[in-house]
């Protein structure tokens, strides 16, 4: 335990205090938080999936978990849009970043699987950080052998649920399909949010209907506001446990160009964040923020904007740690 972390004794072990440390210094923890071999019991671990052999277009995301943890070093302490303290209502900590192989997607994906069991046995909720989006099927094999079939709030521009591309059945474009398949999700719990762009065909559609997904458009938000959208979310995952799962091309190219397969017309980060919010009170057990590829990014907007977003996710956390 280094002194310049806050909170100790009774407190959860928080960040390195910017009060001492300044913010561009010290350990490169996601928010400067102490690494998870450095506290006695976790809440809630941040982990790092640097992977993109999965990518249909721009590769990058296996740079996103450093990208993210550069972009987190401003999270202060407090969340007034949910009036909770983060970093001290629980135990959250860096649990670093798995050692995947990027040159055989099984293999990779047998690793990503078995690392998130592993993390699971001892710390109830992962927060995972992409890599590309085929790390979501490996985390949510391992989020549903200890809380069985999950709701899933999937964040995207894209629906994810595809079948193959070029024969190959484990993509970025098809997690939910193969997590679908492989009874990983509760029936009719789940939704897209931010869909937009253009598709193959219409099957695309009646597949992912099939599949027990209901649709938020992109441009629904031009008529609905984002509490709006969140009751309908709210109500569509039920009590089930729930895992969201947000690809950062959900947002616009101007609020996340440092991504792999950006599409026009999308969230602004703050559609994001108070969508995000209003989910408070629905039964969270895990999430991923994916896709974050620090090559195509200025001046740090996506990595920035990610980082906030599992601020938000974090503060859900403690939301619901408060009972
Ligand atoms: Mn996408
Ligand atoms: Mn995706």
């Amino acid at each position: 335990m280094t002194v310049e972390h806050t909170g100790g004794g009774d407190l959860p072990l928080g960040p390195v205090d910017p009060l001492v440390v300044p913010r561009y210094a010290g350990p490169g923890t996601f928010a400067r938080l102490p690494r998870l071999d450095q506290v006695d019991r976790c809440d809630v671990a941040i982990w790092g999936v640097p992977f993109d052999s999965g990518v249909t277009y721009r590769p990058g995301a296996r740079f996103g978990p450093a990208a993210i943890r550069a972009g987190s070093r401003l999270a202060r302490g407090y969340h007034p849009g949910l009036d909770v303290h983060p970093f001290r209502d629980q135990q959250v900590a860096d649990a670093g970043d798995a050692g995947v192989t990027p040159f055989d997607l099984s293999a990779a994906i047998a690793q990503i699987e078995a690392g998130a069991r592993g993390l699971l046995a001892d710390v109830p909720h992962l927060v995972t950080l992409g890599g590309d989006h085929t790390v979501a099927l490996p985390v949510l094999r391992a989020v549903h052998a200890r809380y069985g079939p999950v709701g899933l709030v999937h964040f995207d521009a894209h629906l994810d649920t595809w079948d193959t591309y070029f024969g190959a059945a484990y993509t970025h474009g098809t997690p939910f399909r193969r997590a679908f398949e492989e009874g990983l999700l509760a029936p009719h719990r789940c939704a897209h949010v931010g869909i937009r762009g253009p598709l193959f065909s219409p099957e695309d559609l009646a597949d992912d209907a099939g599949f027990g997904f209901t649709i938020v458009g992109a441009f629904d938000y031009l008529t609905r506001s984002p509490a709006d959208v969140a009751a309908d979310l709210v109500a569509r995952v039920g009590d089930a446990p729930v895992y969201v799962s947000i690809d950062v091309d959900v947002m616009d190219p101007a609020h996340a160009p440092g991504t792999g397969t950006p599409e026009a017309g999308g969230l602004t980060s703050r559609e994001l964040l108070a969508t995000l919010r209003a989910l408070d009170g629905v039964h969270l057990v895990g999430a991923d923020v994916v896709e974050v590829a620090p090559a195509y990014d200025h001046a740090e907007l996506t990595a920035i904007a990610a980082s906030n977003v599992i601020y938000d996710l974090l503060g859900l956390f403690a939301r619901q740690g408060r009972g």
